[in-house]
């Protein structure tokens, strides 16, 4: 494999994650192939993944946004500042509204991204809801180009959970779990009713040597992640480890929750 010419990939995140578990596996060393660049998008991420992506591979993760319904990928994509991806706005023009009021907000206001498209023809698409939420970012970027900017996307308005009258979003879970070490980027969140109440788990992969150890240092790491996510959502939450490779590997959008409140 090391032999291949291919220096970049383009998928989702998560499905990158399953071939550097698989490289892995199988004993290559991605530090020793030719791929230098990965383009990943088509499912919120976050900043954490992006990191612990380019730690396991070597390669440099890029962002790249962009949606069936417009033109699929490539309605804006990041580039080597990191400061929001640009919006190719000679093809697509973007706005922020309040997604309750569908009122237009102004540069620099987070809201929910809608596009209009400007030179398709036969499917034009105009003030498209996208659902993501961002922020139109003005002013001319470190890399010197002027197009705006829109920060990244790691939430959606309807990925939103609401947890005893609290908003939760599973990108705030990634980001706790991947600031621990041994953590994977492997998890699934689980929402159940119980009573009136409603109950948050988090089944989260650890590394193998951790998954291994006593069950007084998986009590340690349990509890390290409990009060990592606790920290950013405010609410207590079950952590379940479980055995490395045992949660659902995606293939293309990862699914991240489980919410089993209307069906018991
Ligand atoms: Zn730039």
């Amino acid at each position: 494999m090391s032999d291949f010419g291919v220096t970049a990939i383009s998928c989702t995140p998560s499905y990158f994650l399953h071939i550097i578990e698989k490289a892995k596996q199988l004993g290559y060393d991605f530090k020793k192939m030719k791929l230098r660049h990965g383009i990943f998008g088509a499912e919120p991420w976050t900043n954490e993944m992006r990191e612990r992506i380019e730690k396991e591979s070597g390669i440099k993760a890029w962002d790249i946004y962009g949606l069936t319904e417009i033109s699929g990928p490539g309605v804006a994509m990041d580039c080597p500042a990191r400061s929001g991806l640009h919006i190719f706005e000679d093809l697509f023009y973007p706005e922020v509204i309040d997604p309750e009021t569908g009122e237009a907000l102004p540069d620099g206001t987070e809201g929910e991204l809608v596009i209009s498209t400007l030179n398709k023809f036969g499917m034009p698409m105009l003030r498209y809801r996208t659902r993501d939420i961002s922020v139109i970012v003005k002013g001319t970027c470190e890399c010197g180009r002027t197009i705006r900017r829109i920060k990244r996307i790691d939430h959606r308005n309807d990925d939103m959970l609401i947890i005893r009258g609290v908003n939760v979003f599973p990108s705030q879970i990634e980001a706790a779990l991947l600031t621990i070490p041994g953590v994977q980027p492997h998890y699934h969140i689980v929402v159940r009713r119980h009573g009136d109440l409603d109950t948050l788990e988090v089944q989260v992969e650890l590394a193998p040597e951790l998954f291994g150890d006593t069950i007084r240092s998986i009590e340690t790491i349990q509890k390290k992640i409990g009060n990592a996510i606790k920290s950013i959502i405010g609410l207590a939450v079950t952590v379940t480890p479980v055995e490395p490779g045992s949660l659902e590997r995606s293939m293309g959008k990862a699914k991240r929750v489980t919410d089993l409140r209307n069906n018991g």
